[in-house]
């Protein structure tokens, strides 16, 4: 046997001639520790338009997705932005959040969409998309310039005086961090110029509203939701150069949120989840554009405990959209208002940044497991996308009506639907790094280096990068080999096997001369394994490698209302209690295998033997009309002597 430790894999020369192993690339470290930035710097993604979906699951989201969103006009959208300029509209407008009575108006049609469809257009070429975007920054062009103050919203200033008066109001510059977010995207990915102008106006205005009014003022306004403003403001900052979006950024920072994460003490419990995590991702940006280590120290800190404390096993947080429990308590919280979808949206963000800092596989192997099981299978065949995942036993998936709800869960999934292909692969120097199992194609132009990614993953646990180069180059490969894979994992190059591989949970980096026609062949064998609910060790999910699988626990309520919500109410109405936990009967120390059995891996397919329960189960993403349940109540059984 070869002994696969990392001390010994170090030493170890692999079997490949000219080929120089020289993973991990990242060391297994405490959750918490602080892993110091790289010294050759930081990773970064690939340009969208570099990385393509090949056929598969994600592909196929990908074409719902833009299906959906080419159902909706320009004009429709519009119609409230030009309302408020004072430029007249017959057309009917989109209800929900979208509604001409709706605060949140505006966040959708002028901000999430736009970013949904300058990824679309970056991501899949998509130019009937990528139309509809420019002709929609060309109304709000006109919509700005009709109000004349560089001031753009579906709304009037009016809702900010409500805000600074104390007075009821949703959520002002949550929407105004939409619509920016939304120009920007526009401009960074298609190249549309007049959107970065429009957004830079909006900047200006914003910055200038805000100084106006005092530090304990704008503390109080800032209790208020406001999306990623000092986001949007550092990513304006980044592409004008300019200072003043900087200072602008640093008006929309709460020393009460931020000084006790800074301090590595979580203070979360009571907190509005989908509020705060945009904040961290501000602080992400922060570090990166302007080097303070202490903007780091709270999104690691931060990041790091939500997703060791605060998680569910799908790779998402909240309980009616807070954090209601101590850190590691979620016992007691499974219901159908888990998980808001944005916020896993929202989390990987943030991972994608921490992770670029780092290299630390940790980042992608949770990214990997929200993909998975709290993206992929949220949107259903009409494109309409989820808000709560639920988490009670005997609940089921509910979507979005196509034009009468436009949550903010909506918006993010119409973004993340159309971004598939941004984390696959990522690059520092000459070096890359192959992140995710995806079919796709990597075309890097400045390397003359090509890579397509053949697999079926996770229906098959193989995946072959094909290398397609215009000269041969010494280069590193990093590939990331996951925590959830077993010591028989293996790579092989040009067909013949390593003899040794980096421990699961880092990257193994391929040293070579990588030349046309080259192969890695990485497998990495799944196995069942249970998580416990933080807090609640008899309360258990069982996982096949990074899927979550979730008991089929039958058919959904027939009545429609159940299952798509046409409103904008998050949950439907009269909603039956949630069945107990299936239980499962088992000795106490049980391993997983002693009640579930693997019935077919290539159609992952899996039943329950425990004694009480005789389920089928499946991925949670292979879920669409049933009700199910992803978390298991276990009852010891007395050890047979
Ligand atoms: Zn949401």
């Amino acid at each position: 046997m070869i002994d696969r430790s990392r001390r010994n894999f170090l030493k170890t020369s692999a079997g490949a001639a000219g080929l120089c192993l020289i993973g991990p690339s990242a060391a297994v470290q405490a959750l918490t520790a602080n892993v110091p930035e790289h010294p050759s710097g930081r990773l970064l993604p690939f340009p969208l338009a570099s990385v393509r979906l090949a056929p598969g699951i994600f592909k196929e989201q990908e074409e719902i997705n833009a299906r959906y969103l080419d159902s909706l006009t320009a004009d429709r959208l519009l119609h409230s932005f030009r309302l408020t300029a004072g430029i007249s509209s017959s057309m009917t407008p989109y209800k929900g959040w979208e509604d001409p009575t709706c605060e949140l108006r505006g966040h959708f049609a002028g901000g999430h969409f736009l970013s949904a469809v300058a990824l679309a257009s970056a991501g899949s070429g998509n130019t009937v998309l990528k139309a509809r975007g420019d002709e929609l920054v060309s109304g709000l062009a006109a919509c700005q310039k009709k109000i004349g103050t560089r001031y753009l919203s579906a709304y009037p200033t009016e809702l900010f005086e409500h805000l600074a008066q104390g007075k009821p109001v949703w959520a002002p510059f949550y929407t105004y961090h939409k619509i920016m977010a939304g120009l920007l995207d526009m401009h960074q990915l298609t190249g549309n110029t007049d959107a970065l102008q429009i957004a830079e106006g909006m900047g200006q205005w914003a910055q200038e509203y805000f100084m106006g009014i005092s530090a304990d003022q704008r503390q109080r306004m800032l209790r208020t939701e406001y999306g990623g403003m000092n986001e949007v403001l550092v990513n304006l900052a980044a592409v004008t150069k300019k200072d003043r979006y900087i200072d602008a950024a640093h008006l929309f920072e709460q020393p009460g949120f931020l000084d006790p994460l800074a301090g590595r003490r979580d203070e979360l419990q009571g907190l509005h989840a989908n509020t705060h995590v945009p904040k961290i991702i501000g602080a992400a940006r922060m570090y990166e554009v302007t080097g303070d280590r202490r903007y780091r120290d709270i999104a690691e800190y931060f990041l790091a405990e939500v997703l060791t404390a605060r998680n569910y096993v799908i790779g998402n947080t909240s309980q009616d959209e807070h954090w209601k429990s101590p850190a590691g308590h979620l016992e007691g919280t499974l219901a159908w208002t888990n998980a808001e979808c944005c916020v896993a949206y929202n989390l990987m963000k943030l991972q994608r940044h921490v992770f670029s800092w780092t290299a630390d596989a940790r980042w992608m192997d949770a990214y990997e497991r929200a993909l998975f099981n709290c993206r992929l299978g949220t949107q259903n065949a009409q494109g309409l996308k989820q808000y709560f995942f639920p988490l009670a036993a005997g609940y089921w998936r509910a979507y979005n009506s196509p034009e009468e709800s436009f949550w903010c869960c909506t918006g993010t999934g119409a973004e993340e639907f159309a971004k598939f292909a941004d984390t696959i692969y990522f690059r520092r120097g000459s070096d890359l790094y192959v992140n995710q199992f995806i079919a796709s194609t990597l075309d890097w132009k400045d390397e003359g280096l090509a890579v397509e990614q053949v697999t079926q993953f996770p229906r098959e646990q193989d995946t072959t990068l094909k290398i397609k180069s215009s000269r041969p180059a010494l280069r590193t490969i990093h590939v990331r080999i996951p925590t959830w894979t077993t010591e028989d994992a293996q790579v092989k190059i040009n067909g013949g096997p390593l003899e040794a591989i980096a421990d699961p949970g880092s990257y193994l980096g391929l040293r070579k001369v990588w030349k046309d026609g080259d192969t890695i062949t990485v497998s990495l064998p799944m196995e069942l394994r249970q998580e416990p609910l933080p807090g609640d060790g008899s309360v258990v999910a069982a996982l096949y490698g990074p899927l979550v699988l979730a008991a089929d626990l039958g058919a959904v309520p027939p009545d429609e209302a159940y299952r798509i919500i046409h409103s904008g109410d998050t949950v439907p109405k009269n909603l039956p209690a949630a069945s107990p936990l299936p239980k499962v009967a088992v000795t106490s120390d049980a391993d997983v295998k002693q009640w579930i059995q693997v019935e077919s891996q290539s159609e992952l397919r899996f039943t329950v033997t425990g004694e009480s329960a005789k389920s089928q189960l499946m991925p949670m993403y292979q879920i669409a009309d049933q009700r199910y349940s992803v978390y298991w109540q276990m009852e010891s059984l007395k050890k047979q002597s």
